[in-house]
């Protein structure tokens, strides 16, 4: 160990395990943009051999992000589904039982639902914010527990810590998509988790340019297990996209810090508007989970959603007024983007299973930009008139 100080985020994020341009000493990384890599003699090469084993330049974002999240090793994949697939396909086998999270990313559910499911994964969604729900699911064959906190898109959260002691005392792996809030506002592995997963697509790439995920554990047997399978399917991120979020990994202290103080901002103010039934926002004392949010929480994140005191086609006519905000899937991105989860992300559950989950028709999901917050709440405004007219 070293007995230098540890650096802050800001910094890591920037230097943190950075790997150095040895031949040039350009200060950006270069892009390996190559299939494959020449032999100095047979079977001799400077530890790369073809580019869906790895590359040096996904292997500089890797660094960085094992330097976030506070491991030695981290693995980056071409999409944050291929994260979550890779991660399955390596740890599981026919017949093994998975727990999850209830309200969860959309294509986590159709993974389980369409594909894992045909191989016989025997799998659970579970209230997994009810402890006592989930140690019940636990069955002989659990093997693995994956849960989003917060959730995607009712901001339901749920106790890591504890959930970590309950699948370490029956031997379960305990996995957290993390892809809302990045270790910089909540780190899973510090909290127990052994998996920490990221869409980097999201806050990490921050531009709207990439497709990408993540997964770091402490586990070294994991990682290489992972990079087989990662090998083998051939979902490793490629090194362009790997290239670009670098760049944004490099914003992502100071994006962050901006998007909480815009989203608490906005989450104050449609609270306290009357054209507005409910905000679900983590921050805001409100919150049913608030306690919970301010223990494993750093901070509340970018991400919040709502409801109107308005009709399912009022609600969706205020979303196509708007003018700065962006109607567009996907979040934590500069630009300020809108969703309707019943008809975008959560559009294959049945509408039974929606309301039950609080997904209700007129939920509106928003990922708060970068824009100044007066500019939105002025764009909130006109659109509010289109659907009520001038009177509050
Ligand atoms: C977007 C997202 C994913 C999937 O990531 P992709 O990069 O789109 O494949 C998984 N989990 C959450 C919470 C997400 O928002």
């Amino acid at each position: 160990m070293s007995d230098k100080p540890a650096l802050q985020p800001e910094t890591i994020a920037i230097h943190g395990n950075r790997v150095r341009d040895n031949q040039f000493n350009s200060i950006l990384f270069p892009i390996h943009q190559t299939a494959t890599y020449i032999h100095e003699t047979v079977g001799v090469t400077k530890g790369f051999g073809y580019s869906r084993g790895g590359n040096p330049t996904v292997n500089a974002l890797e660094q960085g992000i094992a330097a976030l999240e506070g491991t030695a090793s981290a693995l980056c994949f071409r999409s944050g589904m291929g994260a979550i697939t890779t991660l399955c396909l390596a740890l599981l086998k026919a017949g093994d039982h998975v727990i999850l999270s209830e309200v969860i990313y959309g294509g986590t559910m159709r993974l389980f639902h369409q594909v894992l499911g045909n191989f016989n994964v025997e799998y659970s969604f579970v209230d997994t914010s009810n402890l006592d729900a989930v140690r019940q699911a636990i069955r002989p064959n659990s093997k693995l527990i994956f849960i989003e906190t917060p959730a995607n898109p009712t901001m339901k959260l749920t106790d890591i810590h504890a959930l970590a002691e309950i699948a370490h005392a029956s031997n379960l792996l305990l996995a957290v998509d993390n892809t809302f809030l990045t270790p910089l506002l909540q780190n899973s592995l510090k909290l127990g988790a052994d998996i920490s997963m990221l869409s980097t697509t999201k806050y990490i790439d921050g531009h709207n340019a990439t497709i990408g995920g993540s997964l770091a554990t402490h586990d070294e047997a994991v990682i290489e297990r992972l990079r087989l399978v990662r090998k083998t399917l051939g979902t490793i991120q490629a090194p362009m996209d790997a290239w670009l979020t670098l760049q944004g990994l490099k914003t992502l202290p100071a994006r962050l810090d901006v998007h909480c103080r815009h989203a608490a901002r906005v989450a104050e103010w449609l609270e306290a508007d009357p054209r507005v039934h409910r905000v679900y926002y983590p921050g805001l004392s409100s919150f049913p989970q608030h306690e919970l949010a301010l223990r494993q929480q750093s901070a509340f994140g970018g991400m919040l959603a709502f409801e109107l005191n308005a009709t399912v086609e009022e609600s969706l006519r205020f979303i196509d007024a708007l003018k700065i905000c962006t109607c567009a899937e996907s979040l934590g991105s500069v630009e300020t983007l809108i969703t309707n989860p019943a008809t975008a992300s959560h559009c294959d559950l049945p509408l039974d299973e929606r309301e039950r989950l609080g997904i209700s028709d007129r939920l509106i999901r928003l990922s708060v930009g970068l824009e100044a917050p007066q500019d939105l709440i002025a764009d909130f405004e006109q659109a509010f008139a289109t659907v009520f007219g001038g009177a509050k």
